[in-house]
């Protein structure tokens, strides 16, 4: 696709906080992908609207990643519009057992957020490295928690329609999954009724939960945390140790010593390398047990051509 489209977007929309051929290993905590044509950040509601739109009208691909936590983007990285969400994302106001947050809070902010405020129920997000929008989008968990049983309403962009608001039963959760992974809609914020609690116990909860995360998972390499989800009945990780997986490598990529159920990066990772593992581990592990398992984190992007 020529990329003449690029300037003239950013002229057309008077575009200020943008950068192309941004290299997606710097935006995803995988550390792995190619460039992507074009990044914009919309730093209010309005402009993210103008942005969608265009890219509607122009045919022009849209992706929208926050902190890139869940994506696995391939080596010849993302034609289009990368789109992330700016300052009027960061907003958290908290009233009575209420909390509300914009789609670009960090979960430990929330849940810091909260903890302050004494209420409890977002403990268990602490730790995990996403943003609201993300988290909402995947129904991100952890340790018997869901974002998802917390929300009571969120405030969404539909691209072609405009502003709308959903109750937590339209929103559609199911384990890792939400309706946004189906319609496009696009996060905005979301509102949360906790329980009150006590800020010390609220704060050892949370201390306690990252104590778990850091003594079992390999945190200190990049990787985009469980690849795989939780097959029905058993854990993704113990099938994979149970079929002589832990530990493999394949170039740099490999199935983590300290938890079979993440793929880390050693270091010049390419996303070939990860998908090549993730498919010897999806067909040992089938081989084995009879189960198949399916990816938790999002792949996208373009092959690189050879
Ligand atoms: C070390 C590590 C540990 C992790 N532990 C956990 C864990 O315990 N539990 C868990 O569930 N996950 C875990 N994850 C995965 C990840 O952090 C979560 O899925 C998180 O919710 C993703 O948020 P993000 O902001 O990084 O989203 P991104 O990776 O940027 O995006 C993920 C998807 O959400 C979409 N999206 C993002 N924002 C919006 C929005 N505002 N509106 C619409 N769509 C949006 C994107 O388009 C993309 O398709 C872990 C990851 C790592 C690296």
């Amino acid at each position: 696709m020529a990329r003449e489209w690029r300037e003239r977007m950013v002229e057309e929309l008077q575009l200020k906080e943008y950068v192309f051929d941004l290299p997606m290993s710097k935006i995803t905590s995988f550390r792995v992908g190619g460039p992507a044509d074009l990044v914009v950040e919309a730093a209010t509601h309005e402009e993210l609207a103008t942005v969608i739109e265009y890219c509607r009208r122009e045919e022009i691909p849209w992706l929208l990643v926050a902190r890139g936590t869940n994506l696995l983007v391939r080596d010849g990285g993302i034609r289009g519009v990368v789109v992330r969400l700016g300052r009027g994302f960061q907003e958290i106001k908290v009233w009575e057992n209420n909390l509300l947050a914009g789609a670009g809070v960090a979960l430990s902010r929330l849940a810091e957020a909260a903890a302050v405020a004494g209420l409890s129920g977002l403990e268990f997000a602490s730790g995990i490295p996403g943003s609201v929008g993300g988290a909402v989008f995947m129904n991100a968990g952890a340790y018997g928690g869901e974002i998802g049983q917390l929300i009571t309403g969120a405030s969404l962009y539909q691209p072609g329609a405009g502003f709308i608001r959903r109750t937590r039963e339209e929103l559609g959760f199911a384990y890792r999954r939400s309706r946004l992974q189906d319609e496009g809609e696009i996060l905005l914020d979301a509102q949360f009724l906790l329980i009150p609690g006590e800020e010390a116990e609220i704060r050892a909860k949370m201390a306690e939960l990252n104590r778990r995360r850091k003594e079992k998972q390999p945190l200190e390499f990049p990787s985009a945390g469980s690849i795989f989800k939780r097959p029905p009945g058993a854990f993704a990780g113990r099938l994979i140790e149970a079929a002589g997986l832990k530990g493999v490598r394949i170039g740099d990529a490999q199935v983590a010593e300290k938890h079979a159920g993440f793929i880390i990066n050693r270091g010049q990772a390419t996303a070939r390398e990860i998908l090549s593992l993730i498919n010897r581990v999806k067909e040992e592990v089938y081989q084995k047990s009879g189960i198949l398992l399916e990816t938790e984190v999002r792949v996208v992007g373009e092959e690189k051509e050879e």
